[in-house]
Protein backbone atom coordinates (compact mmCIF):
# COMPACT_ATOMS: atom_id res chain seq x y z
CA UNK A 1 0.00 0.00 0.00
CA UNK A 2 1.26 3.41 -0.65
CA UNK A 3 1.10 5.32 2.55
CA UNK A 4 1.85 9.32 3.10
CA UNK A 5 3.38 10.11 7.03
CA UNK A 6 3.11 12.97 8.41
CA UNK A 7 4.65 14.18 11.36
CA UNK A 8 7.98 12.30 12.33
CA UNK A 9 8.19 13.48 15.82
CA UNK A 10 8.89 11.03 19.03
CA UNK A 11 5.78 8.44 18.09
CA UNK A 12 5.70 9.07 14.36
CA UNK A 13 9.56 8.08 13.39
CA UNK A 14 9.06 4.92 14.89
CA UNK A 15 5.56 4.17 13.49
CA UNK A 16 6.93 5.02 10.04
CA UNK A 17 9.82 2.85 10.01
CA UNK A 18 8.03 0.17 10.73
CA UNK A 19 5.07 1.29 8.28
CA UNK A 20 8.79 0.48 5.98
CA UNK A 21 9.99 -2.58 7.44
CA UNK A 22 6.39 -4.15 6.40
CA UNK A 23 7.01 -3.63 2.99
CA UNK A 24 4.38 -0.52 2.25
CA UNK A 25 5.93 2.19 0.28
CA UNK A 26 5.88 5.42 2.41
CA UNK A 27 5.99 8.82 1.48
CA UNK A 28 7.19 10.98 4.52
CA UNK A 29 6.72 14.82 5.39
CA UNK A 30 7.89 16.49 8.65
CA UNK A 31 7.23 20.65 9.42
CA UNK A 32 11.19 20.13 9.94
CA UNK A 33 12.72 18.64 7.39
CA UNK A 34 15.68 16.86 8.95
CA UNK A 35 13.65 14.19 10.43
CA UNK A 36 13.17 12.82 7.17
CA UNK A 37 16.45 12.10 6.77
CA UNK A 38 16.43 8.60 8.27
CA UNK A 39 14.01 7.41 7.14
CA UNK A 40 15.09 8.53 3.42
CA UNK A 41 18.06 6.11 4.21
CA UNK A 42 16.15 2.96 4.89
CA UNK A 43 13.76 3.56 1.90
CA UNK A 44 11.01 6.07 2.57
CA UNK A 45 10.39 9.27 -0.15
CA UNK A 46 10.39 12.56 1.44
CA UNK A 47 8.12 14.92 0.71
CA UNK A 48 8.49 18.84 0.89
CA UNK A 49 5.04 19.00 1.07
CA UNK A 50 2.12 18.27 2.85
CA UNK A 51 0.58 17.84 -1.10
CA UNK A 52 3.40 15.57 -2.10
CA UNK A 53 2.75 13.17 0.39
CA UNK A 54 -0.63 12.74 0.03
CA UNK A 55 -0.06 11.46 -2.97
CA UNK A 56 -1.15 7.88 -1.66
CA UNK A 57 -3.94 5.47 -0.77
CA UNK A 58 -3.67 6.66 2.89
CA UNK A 59 -2.00 9.44 4.51
CA UNK A 60 -1.56 8.96 8.36
CA UNK A 61 -0.72 11.79 10.54
CA UNK A 62 1.21 11.86 14.24
CA UNK A 63 1.44 15.28 15.11
CA UNK A 64 1.28 17.05 18.10
CA UNK A 65 -2.12 18.62 19.03
CA UNK A 66 -5.31 19.89 17.63
CA UNK A 67 -3.66 22.96 16.02
CA UNK A 68 -1.41 21.09 14.19
CA UNK A 69 -4.03 18.82 12.40
CA UNK A 70 -6.26 21.60 11.56
CA UNK A 71 -2.98 23.34 9.96
CA UNK A 72 -2.00 20.20 8.14
CA UNK A 73 -5.08 19.20 6.88
CA UNK A 74 -7.13 22.78 6.50
CA UNK A 75 -4.99 24.70 5.03
CA UNK A 76 -4.43 25.69 1.53
CA UNK A 77 -2.36 22.56 -0.24
CA UNK A 78 -3.06 20.69 3.16
CA UNK A 79 -4.62 17.62 3.21
CA UNK A 80 -8.26 18.34 2.45
CA UNK A 81 -7.12 20.28 -0.80
CA UNK A 82 -4.57 17.26 -2.21
CA UNK A 83 -6.63 14.11 -0.70
CA UNK A 84 -7.72 11.93 -4.06
CA UNK A 85 -11.34 11.04 -3.78
CA UNK A 86 -11.67 7.97 -2.26
CA UNK A 87 -8.17 7.77 0.14
CA UNK A 88 -8.61 8.06 3.69
CA UNK A 89 -7.03 10.00 6.12
CA UNK A 90 -5.92 8.04 9.66
CA UNK A 91 -5.65 10.66 12.08
CA UNK A 92 -3.48 8.95 15.27
CA UNK A 93 -2.71 11.86 17.27
CA UNK A 94 -4.83 12.49 20.13
CA UNK A 95 -7.06 15.25 19.63
CA UNK A 96 -10.24 16.62 20.37
CA UNK A 97 -13.16 15.11 20.09
CA UNK A 98 -14.70 18.12 18.12
CA UNK A 99 -11.87 17.97 15.93
CA UNK A 100 -12.27 14.95 14.74
CA UNK A 101 -16.17 15.35 14.43
CA UNK A 102 -14.74 18.05 12.15
CA UNK A 103 -12.63 15.96 10.33
CA UNK A 104 -15.03 13.68 9.64
CA UNK A 105 -17.50 16.17 7.97
CA UNK A 106 -14.61 17.57 6.25
CA UNK A 107 -13.75 14.83 4.57
CA UNK A 108 -16.66 13.12 3.65
CA UNK A 109 -17.57 16.57 1.76
CA UNK A 110 -14.64 16.16 0.22
CA UNK A 111 -15.57 12.20 -0.94
CA UNK A 112 -12.59 11.32 1.23
CA UNK A 113 -12.83 8.52 4.13
CA UNK A 114 -11.94 9.48 7.59
CA UNK A 115 -10.65 7.19 10.50
CA UNK A 116 -9.38 8.02 14.18
CA UNK A 117 -6.30 5.77 15.16
CA UNK A 118 -4.97 6.89 18.15
CA UNK A 119 -2.81 4.77 19.88
CA UNK A 120 -1.30 3.59 23.31
CA UNK A 121 2.08 3.13 23.77
CA UNK A 122 4.96 5.27 24.35
CA UNK A 123 7.83 5.96 21.95
CA UNK A 124 9.52 3.18 22.74
CA UNK A 125 6.39 0.62 21.26
CA UNK A 126 5.92 2.40 18.78
CA UNK A 127 9.52 1.46 17.67
CA UNK A 128 9.17 -1.89 18.67
CA UNK A 129 5.40 -1.88 16.95
CA UNK A 130 3.95 -2.34 19.89
CA UNK A 131 1.23 0.01 20.23
CA UNK A 132 -2.48 -0.74 21.15
CA UNK A 133 -4.52 0.93 18.30
CA UNK A 134 -7.68 2.27 18.99
CA UNK A 135 -9.56 2.70 15.69
CA UNK A 136 -12.99 4.39 14.91
CA UNK A 137 -14.66 5.19 11.82
CA UNK A 138 -16.54 3.18 8.72
CA UNK A 139 -16.09 -0.74 8.96
CA UNK A 140 -15.14 -1.40 5.74
CA UNK A 141 -12.03 0.85 5.29
CA UNK A 142 -10.63 -0.40 8.58
CA UNK A 143 -10.84 -4.04 7.50
CA UNK A 144 -8.92 -2.51 4.67
CA UNK A 145 -6.04 -0.72 7.34
CA UNK A 146 -5.67 -4.51 8.83
CA UNK A 147 -2.26 -4.44 7.51
CA UNK A 148 -1.25 -1.03 8.38
CA UNK A 149 -2.36 -1.23 12.12
CA UNK A 150 -0.68 -4.75 12.24
CA UNK A 151 2.68 -2.89 11.23
CA UNK A 152 2.13 -0.26 13.92
CA UNK A 153 1.06 -2.18 16.88
CA UNK A 154 0.32 -5.74 18.47
CA UNK A 155 -3.38 -5.27 18.47
CA UNK A 156 -6.13 -3.08 17.56
CA UNK A 157 -9.53 -2.67 18.42
CA UNK A 158 -12.21 -0.97 16.36
CA UNK A 159 -14.64 1.03 18.45
CA UNK A 160 -16.85 2.28 16.96
CA UNK A 161 -18.35 3.31 13.55
CA UNK A 162 -18.02 7.21 14.41
CA UNK A 163 -14.52 8.66 14.64
CA UNK A 164 -14.45 10.42 17.22
CA UNK A 165 -15.42 7.51 19.75
CA UNK A 166 -11.70 6.35 19.32
CA UNK A 167 -10.40 10.01 20.64
CA UNK A 168 -13.04 9.96 23.79
CA UNK A 169 -11.97 6.37 24.39
CA UNK A 170 -8.24 7.35 24.20
CA UNK A 171 -8.35 10.42 26.09
CA UNK A 172 -10.08 8.38 28.64
CA UNK A 173 -7.45 6.27 28.82
CA UNK A 174 -5.14 9.21 29.54
CA UNK A 175 -6.64 10.40 32.53
CA UNK A 176 -6.62 7.38 33.81
CA UNK A 177 -2.77 6.70 33.18
CA UNK A 178 -2.48 10.62 34.77
CA UNK A 179 -4.27 9.58 37.74
CA UNK A 180 -2.01 6.69 38.16
CA UNK A 181 1.32 8.77 38.17
CA UNK A 182 -0.26 11.57 40.25
CA UNK A 183 -1.48 8.99 43.09
CA UNK A 184 1.43 7.01 42.80
CA UNK A 185 3.55 10.24 43.24
CA UNK A 186 1.54 11.23 46.40
CA UNK A 187 2.39 8.01 47.68
CA UNK A 188 5.68 7.79 47.10
CA UNK A 189 6.12 10.84 48.57
CA UNK A 190 4.81 9.91 51.81
CA UNK A 191 6.60 6.30 52.12
CA UNK A 192 10.22 8.36 51.07
CA UNK A 193 9.75 10.97 53.01
CA UNK A 194 9.46 8.36 55.95
CA UNK A 195 12.57 6.42 54.87
CA UNK A 196 11.18 3.67 52.77
CA UNK A 197 13.34 3.18 49.78
CA UNK A 198 11.18 3.81 46.69
CA UNK A 199 12.14 0.92 44.13
CA UNK A 200 11.63 -1.38 46.71
CA UNK A 201 8.24 0.36 47.82
CA UNK A 202 7.33 0.29 44.22
CA UNK A 203 8.18 -3.58 43.86
CA UNK A 204 5.98 -4.34 46.49
CA UNK A 205 3.31 -2.72 44.70
CA UNK A 206 4.23 -4.34 41.38
CA UNK A 207 4.10 -7.64 43.29
CA UNK A 208 1.61 -7.70 44.64
CA UNK A 209 -1.93 -5.68 43.94
CA UNK A 210 -0.46 -3.40 41.27
CA UNK A 211 0.79 -5.68 38.76
CA UNK A 212 0.12 -3.43 35.51
CA UNK A 213 2.19 -1.80 32.92
CA UNK A 214 0.51 1.64 33.93
CA UNK A 215 2.45 1.10 37.79
CA UNK A 216 5.57 -0.37 36.40
CA UNK A 217 5.95 1.85 33.34
CA UNK A 218 5.47 5.14 35.31
CA UNK A 219 6.39 3.82 38.73
CA UNK A 220 10.07 3.03 37.34
CA UNK A 221 10.46 6.95 35.73
CA UNK A 222 9.16 7.74 39.24
CA UNK A 223 11.55 5.70 41.27
CA UNK A 224 14.50 7.19 39.44
CA UNK A 225 13.50 10.36 38.38
CA UNK A 226 13.95 9.46 35.09
CA UNK A 227 12.34 12.66 33.43
CA UNK A 228 14.63 13.39 30.64
CA UNK A 229 14.66 12.99 27.67
CA UNK A 230 10.60 13.09 27.61
CA UNK A 231 8.94 10.03 25.70
CA UNK A 232 5.68 12.22 26.31
CA UNK A 233 6.11 16.02 27.55
CA UNK A 234 4.72 17.06 30.03
CA UNK A 235 2.50 20.00 27.59
CA UNK A 236 1.03 16.85 25.62
CA UNK A 237 0.01 15.54 29.23
CA UNK A 238 -1.75 18.97 29.82
CA UNK A 239 -3.07 18.70 26.30
CA UNK A 240 -4.72 15.61 27.22
CA UNK A 241 -6.52 17.03 30.71
CA UNK A 242 -7.66 19.82 28.75
CA UNK A 243 -9.58 17.96 25.99
CA UNK A 244 -10.71 15.49 28.44
CA UNK A 245 -12.28 18.13 30.43
CA UNK A 246 -13.90 19.42 27.20
CA UNK A 247 -15.07 16.11 26.77
CA UNK A 248 -16.60 16.14 29.96
CA UNK A 249 -18.09 19.62 29.07
CA UNK A 250 -19.74 18.78 25.77
CA UNK A 251 -21.22 15.43 27.13
CA UNK A 252 -22.43 17.21 30.57
CA UNK A 253 -20.06 14.47 33.09
CA UNK A 254 -18.54 16.13 35.44
CA UNK A 255 -14.83 14.65 36.12
CA UNK A 256 -13.46 16.01 39.48
CA UNK A 257 -10.57 14.38 39.34
CA UNK A 258 -9.74 15.37 36.13
CA UNK A 259 -10.04 18.88 36.99
CA UNK A 260 -7.12 18.26 39.77
CA UNK A 261 -5.09 16.65 37.38
CA UNK A 262 -5.42 19.90 34.65
CA UNK A 263 -4.20 21.64 37.69
CA UNK A 264 -1.22 19.60 38.46
CA UNK A 265 0.34 19.79 35.36
CA UNK A 266 -0.60 23.42 35.37
CA UNK A 267 1.48 23.55 38.69
CA UNK A 268 4.28 21.17 36.99
CA UNK A 269 4.46 23.78 33.59
CA UNK A 270 4.78 26.81 36.11
CA UNK A 271 7.66 25.51 37.82
CA UNK A 272 9.70 24.58 34.66
CA UNK A 273 8.77 21.28 33.87
CA UNK A 274 7.01 22.04 30.56
CA UNK A 275 9.21 19.35 28.02
CA UNK A 276 10.27 17.38 31.29
CA UNK A 277 8.13 13.50 30.35
CA UNK A 278 4.57 13.92 31.85
CA UNK A 279 5.89 11.45 34.49
CA UNK A 280 7.40 14.44 36.52
CA UNK A 281 3.69 15.20 37.44
CA UNK A 282 4.00 12.80 39.92
CA UNK A 283 6.82 13.97 41.07
CA UNK A 284 4.99 17.52 42.07
CA UNK A 285 3.65 16.05 45.21
CA UNK A 286 7.46 15.36 46.34
CA UNK A 287 8.45 18.76 45.85
CA UNK A 288 5.61 20.15 47.92
CA UNK A 289 6.55 17.80 51.00
CA UNK A 290 10.09 19.56 50.69
CA UNK A 291 11.46 17.92 48.09
CA UNK A 292 13.50 18.76 45.15
CA UNK A 293 11.46 20.59 41.97
CA UNK A 294 11.00 17.91 39.19
CA UNK A 295 13.83 18.24 36.63
CA UNK A 296 16.44 19.06 39.19
P1 LIG B 1 6.32 15.17 19.36
O1 LIG B 1 7.53 14.33 19.53
O2 LIG B 1 6.27 16.50 20.02
O3 LIG B 1 6.09 15.35 17.76
C1 LIG B 1 5.10 16.23 17.30
C2 LIG B 1 5.07 16.23 15.78
O4 LIG B 1 4.10 17.21 15.35
C3 LIG B 1 6.40 16.64 15.14
O5 LIG B 1 6.54 15.95 13.91
C4 LIG B 1 6.19 18.13 14.88
O6 LIG B 1 6.98 18.66 13.86
C5 LIG B 1 4.74 18.12 14.47
N1 LIG B 1 4.08 19.44 14.59
C6 LIG B 1 3.82 20.12 15.73
N2 LIG B 1 3.18 21.27 15.44
C7 LIG B 1 3.06 21.33 14.08
C8 LIG B 1 2.48 22.24 13.17
N3 LIG B 1 1.89 23.36 13.60
N4 LIG B 1 2.53 21.96 11.86
C9 LIG B 1 3.11 20.82 11.42
N5 LIG B 1 3.67 19.90 12.22
C10 LIG B 1 3.64 20.15 13.54
O7 LIG B 1 5.01 14.41 19.83
P2 LIG B 1 4.79 12.83 20.01
O8 LIG B 1 5.19 12.44 21.38
O9 LIG B 1 5.32 12.11 18.82
O10 LIG B 1 3.18 12.78 19.98
C11 LIG B 1 2.45 12.91 18.77
C12 LIG B 1 0.97 12.66 19.09
O11 LIG B 1 0.83 11.34 19.62
C13 LIG B 1 0.39 13.61 20.16
O12 LIG B 1 -0.95 13.91 19.83
C14 LIG B 1 0.46 12.78 21.44
O13 LIG B 1 -0.50 13.20 22.38
C15 LIG B 1 0.21 11.38 20.90
N6 LIG B 1 0.78 10.27 21.68
C16 LIG B 1 2.03 10.37 22.21
C17 LIG B 1 2.55 9.29 22.93
C18 LIG B 1 3.93 9.36 23.56
O14 LIG B 1 4.20 8.55 24.50
N7 LIG B 1 4.81 10.24 23.14
C19 LIG B 1 1.80 8.11 23.08
C20 LIG B 1 0.55 8.02 22.48
C21 LIG B 1 0.05 9.12 21.78
P3 LIG B 1 8.47 19.22 14.19
O15 LIG B 1 9.37 18.02 14.18
O16 LIG B 1 8.73 20.17 13.09
O17 LIG B 1 8.40 19.89 15.54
Amino acid sequence: MRIGFIGLGNMGSGMAANLLSAGHDVVVFNRSPEKTVILAERGATAASTVSAACDADVVITMLADDPAVEEVTFSAGGIVDSLAAGAVHVSSSTISVALAERLTTAHADAGHVFISAPVFGRPEAAAAAKLFVVAAGPAGPIASLAPVFEALGQRTFAVSDEPKIANLVKLSGNFLIASVIESLGEAMALVGKAGVNRQAFLELLTSTLFDAPAYRVYGGLLADEQFEPAGFAAHLGLKDARLMLAAGEQLEVPLPIASLIRDRFLTLLAGGGRDLDWAALGAVARWEAGGPKPGT
